[in-house]
């Protein structure tokens, strides 16, 4: 029921909500982020929810007559909070993590009120060129060459999708801008058997097909093997396909395999084919010198993906494309209609002309808030620590003589299974490591996801979340040993060989 007064604002339809009351509400709200952020590892990292749960509890229709903000808050906690899957609790160490940072939730904030698009420079100035000076020190971080030009978009799958639509552009002949495919030959993209997703799905839009993707055959790390693309570039050839890019990956989603770009690279100046490394998550490592050797080669690629809101403690939202041949994406994306015609001609950066999106937020503010508290050493110092407790974590396992490690841990991502003394059987490994993950996530205490690696089921623990400690990762390493214990003695195995 309704009981407060319904705020003037609402009640007469005009205008905003006043600004005494934005001050307040807006106090209370910060009040509640901060105590959220101190509090959310007392969370369940995972809800107890069964699909349909929270829909159940929410209005079907919008509400004829505006709300008082108290209830509106008050749904977040009786409503939202309970169906969280929480990202920033500090035992996240589900898929690839993201944690937002508090500058981030500032620079967000701050975004949301100025509410600029910078379509056009014309259009926000200081939203472009922040942008451009923001990406720019992301790139001198991660140790990329002066004339990649960075871009923003919502996420890595996006900026792969429009690294392969320049790819496109660029082959002699086709101007696929003008005619779309109908007269093209068919086309191929190169990708290891580890290639995202995402890969897949930009030749789905771009309307070449998944089939236009070749997996290339990856060695036992899990890292394309040169002479294997070499050698499909060439049988392609033969059979009048016409390769005209590669993406590697530096650091991949199940296990962050780093593909051997130089090597790679030479494939591609021989051949003459478009370069884009996807280095979504794995990237941040780079901005700890020590590990600058992820992103070996990609001074020689035509593009690359980095995305802040993964390792780089940046809201979801954002991910950057660095590409040194700008004016390819603007031939395959600029288009200008009269009405945003502007003065500055080719002075001012666009953004508009570098992809689909028309209207931008002011995204980058998170970035430049993070960046700058931060600051290079800080987010150094994190990622160095990160590595060094997943390391930590695969040395606990390699030394546990029920547990093995499935991949090597080039960056802070362990993907490893049980494999109690004695149980052998592959399917029924599948099946207790699936049980196993699912029982640690019931503890709500932690969250944790899996891959598959050649067949077998595989858990992974991704350590890159800005609020995990030692602490945490000794509990959760704790948590996964007593939900075998308890797995095995459920399944009376403990009378048989285990133990
Ligand atoms: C996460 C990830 C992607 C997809 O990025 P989104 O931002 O989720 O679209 C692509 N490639 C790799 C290697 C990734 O880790």
């Amino acid at each position: 029921m309704n009981e407060k007064p319904v705020p003037e604002a609402a009640a007469n339809g005009f205008g905003d909500m006043p600004a005494e009351d934005f001050r307040a509400y807006g106090h209370q709200l910060i009040d509640w982020i901060a105590d959220f952020l101190a509090n959310v590892g007392d969370l369940p990292a995972f809800p107890n929810v069964q699909p349909g749960d929270i829909r159940a509890k929410l209005p079907a229709s919008p509400p004829d007559k505006g709300e008082a903000m108290e209830q509106v808050l008050a749904d977040v906690d009786r409503i939202v909070m309970p169906g969280m899957a929480h990202w920033n609790h500090p035992r996240f160490f589900g898929y690839f993590t993201s944690s937002g940072s508090a500058p981030g939730i500032l620079g967000e904030l701050l975004g949301a009120a100025l509410n600029a698009n910078n379509m056009l420079w014309q259009s926000c100035p200081a939203a472009t060129e922040l942008e451009q000076v923001t990406l720019d020190w992301l790139r001198q971080m991660i140790g990329a060459p002066p004339e990649f030009f960075g871009v923003v978009y919502d996420g890595g799958s996006s900026s792969t999708f429009h690294a392969i639509a320049a790819a496109r552009e660029q082959v002699a002949g086709l101007n696929v801008r003008e005619h779309g495919l109908n007269e093209a030959p068919r086309l191929r993209i190169y990708t290891s058997e580890q290639g995202h997703s995402s890969i897949d799905k930009a030749a789905m839009a771009l309307g070449l097909g998944m089939e236009s993707v070749r997996r290339v055959e990856a060695d036992d790390e899990y890292r394309m093997i040169p002479q294997a693309l070499a050698g499909a570039i060439v049988e392609d050839r033969r059979a009048g396909v016409l390769p005209f890019c590669v993406v590697a990956t530096a650091g991949s989603t199940s296990c962050t395999s780093i593909d051997p770009i130089p090597a790679i690279a030479d494939v591609c100046e021989r051949e003459g084919l478009w370069l884009h490394v996807d280095a979504a998550h794995g990237g941040a490592a780079a901005v700890a010198p020590e590990m600058r050797h992820v992103l070996d080669g990609c001074d020689r690629a035509d593009s690359i993906v980095v995305n802040p809101h993964k390792w780089l403690f940046v809201q979801m939202g954002l991910s950057v494309l660095y590409t040194r041949k700008p004016d390819a994406l603007r031939r395959a994306f600029s288009l200008t209609p009269e009405y945003l015609r502007t003065a500055q001609g080719d002075e001012a950066v666009n953004f508009m002309d570098y992809g689909i999106p028309l209207g931008r937020n002011f995204r980058a503010l998170k970035l430049w808030f993070t960046l700058r508290y931060f600051g290079v050493e800080g987010i150094a110092a994190r990622i160095r620590e990160h590595i060094r407790l997943a390391r930590r974590f695969a040395e606990q396992v390699d030394a546990h003589p029920d547990f093995e490690r499935l991949a090597p841990v080039p960056l802070s991502t362990v993907c490893f299974r049980a494999h109690p003394r004695g149980l052998n059987d592959e399917d029924a490994l599948n099946d207790l490591n699936e049980r196993l993950m699912q029982a640690i996530n019931q503890t709500g205490e932690a969250f944790l996801s899996h891959t598959k690696l050649r067949g077998r089921y595989t858990i992974r623990l991704v350590v890159s979340h800005l609020r995990v400690n030692e602490e945490q990762i000794n509990r959760v390493w704790e948590i996964a040993q007593e939900r075998l214990l308890a797995l095995m003695r459920a399944e009376k195995w403990l009378a048989g060989k285990w133990r």
